[in-house]
């Protein structure tokens, strides 16, 4: 593709995966999307992979087929190094099964593009790395399923409930709890006459009020929901260590655990550090401007996850959403040719529209505006149909109008992958 001016997009996440397919499928550039996973995967469904309401590899989009569907070529590989003089991009890997790996090689890029994402921080809590799973990409799902399994498994021989403490109660930490109490069920034998109670849940939050941040008519519903799941949450946990068996908070309440969720927030990519000398804010976040534009280099841009974003006017960034990376995709995918001809694109502007949890059995619930200046709580099939929307929207760009049409109807009559699905952080 001699000629075309060259992006190249690191990271095919959430956002990343829509930009290029958009680009992509667009035809004015030569596109190419790197990412060090052979295949994509929707992180807003981690906990769902995670408690097995959702069958991963049923959820999963090989980079590969999709680029050869949406016209960007993809390359699978860990970002090393950015050179902005040389305009080049260092990737190294990725490791095969035996240990062989492919040397570190250079891309070239005319714009380069950042969604490399962010990870779930341990504030420097001791035993978190080496005791606790953290959700932040697709093996540690895996790793806690097969983990969970065992678990309720011995809890059904020993007739002694396993106990999951999770620590942090966004979205990831709220919604997994609800999730696994689903799950319990299939464990349940009829021979032991289907004894319930083969799972003890507590969810910890280190603030006042759970889902901190969150309007307070969501908080109350969201707690009764959990209650109602037989989950018990506990606020006010400054969670100071975590150990084999147990999670210790610092005024010495010790909650015993067989397993332990950390999913206290979030701060950027560590690789971001070391990538390129980007302006970072204190959550290691790049600091960009109103088109999304790095400050390090006119050519490199950042979004999604990744990225510091603060509307004018306001003095807090944008929140780590896929809502929020889909509209920054979704912008780029216009403003990008625009730059590249030497236009001067308008701003990026955010509009939210909401927030949504999936509790499983416990229905949806969620904040959103309408329209109207102050948010309204919904619930019910009405919640249900909204959060479902991010994911068919996310379905719908990455696939284009006819395959995620068919996708997405196939997913409504597919049992194995169900509809659970939500619309907001
Ligand atoms: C359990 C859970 C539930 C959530 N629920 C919601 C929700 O309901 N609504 C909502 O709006 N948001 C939700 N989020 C947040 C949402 O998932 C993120 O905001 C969104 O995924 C950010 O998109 P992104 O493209 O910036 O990054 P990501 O989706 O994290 O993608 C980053 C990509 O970069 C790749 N990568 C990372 N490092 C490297 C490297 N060094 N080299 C090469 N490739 C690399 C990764 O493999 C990944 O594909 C949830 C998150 C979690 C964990």
């Amino acid at each position: 593709m001699a000629g075309k001016p060259r992006v190249v997009i690191l990271g095919g996440g959430a956002g990343g995966s829509e930009l290029a397919s958009q680009l992509g499928s667009d035809g004015a550039c030569d596109v190419t999307l790197v990412d060090r996973q052979a295949a994509h995967l929707w992180k807003p469904r981690l906990h769902e992979f995670a408690a097995g309401t959702i069958d991963s590899t049923l959820s999963e989009l090989s980079y590969y087929m999709l680029g050869r569907m949406r016209g960007f070529r993809f390359e699978q590989g860990e970002v090393r190094r950015i050179d902005p003089a040389a305009k080049t991009v260092e990737l190294d890997g990725p490791d095969a099964p035996d240990g062989f790996r492919p040397g570190p090689r250079r891309i070239a890029y005319d714009t380069l593009v950042v969604a490399l994402g962010g990870v779930t921080p341990d504030f420097g809590t001791k035993g978190v790395a080496e005791h606790a799973v953290r959700l932040d990409e697709r093996q540690d799902a895996d790793r806690f399923r097969s983990r969970f399994v065992a678990a309720m498994i011995a809890a059904r021989e020993k007739g002694r409930p396993t106990r999951i403490v999770i620590v942090g109660s966004g979205a990831t930490g709220t919604e997994l709890a609800a999730h696994l109490r689903q799950v319990e069920q299939a464990f349940f034998q009829p021979q032991n006459g289907g004894k319930k109670g083969l799972l003890k849940i507590t969810l910890a939050e280190a603030a006042p009020q759970l889902m901190p941040g969150a309007d307070e008519t969501l908080r109350a519903d969201v707690k009764a929901r959990l209650h109602a799941l037989d989950i018990e949450t506990v606020t006010d946990a400054k969670i100071s260590e975590i150990t084999a068996d147990s999670v210790k908070s610092a005024d010495g309440t010790e909650y015993p655990a067989d397993i332990s969720v950390w999913a206290a927030g979030l701060v950027g990519n560590p690789c971001l550090k070391e990538i390129a000398d980007f302006e970072l804010d204190k959550k290691g976040r790049i600091v960009v401007d109103q088109h999304l534009r790095s400050s390090l280099d006119p050519n490199i841009f950042v979004f999604g996850d990744a990225a510091s974003f603060t509307p004018e006017g306001e003095d807090m960034p944008l929140p780590p959403t896929a809502q929020c990376a889909s509209q920054q995709a979704d912008y780029l995918a216009d403003a990008l040719p625009k730059i590249i001809r030497g236009d001067e694109p308008e701003p990026f502007v955010y509009d939210d529209k909401g927030r949504l949890l999936s509790l499983a059995r416990a229905g949806s619930v969620g904040m959103i505006g309408l329209g109207r200046k102050s948010d309204i709580l919904v619930k019910g099939q009405f919640a249900n149909a909204a959060y479902k929307s991010l994911q068919r929207r996310h379905q719908w760009t990455l696939l284009g109008p006819v395959r995620g049409g068919l996708a997405i109807f196939a997913d409504m009559i597919s049992p194995a992958k169900g509809a659970q699905l939500k619309l907001h952080g």
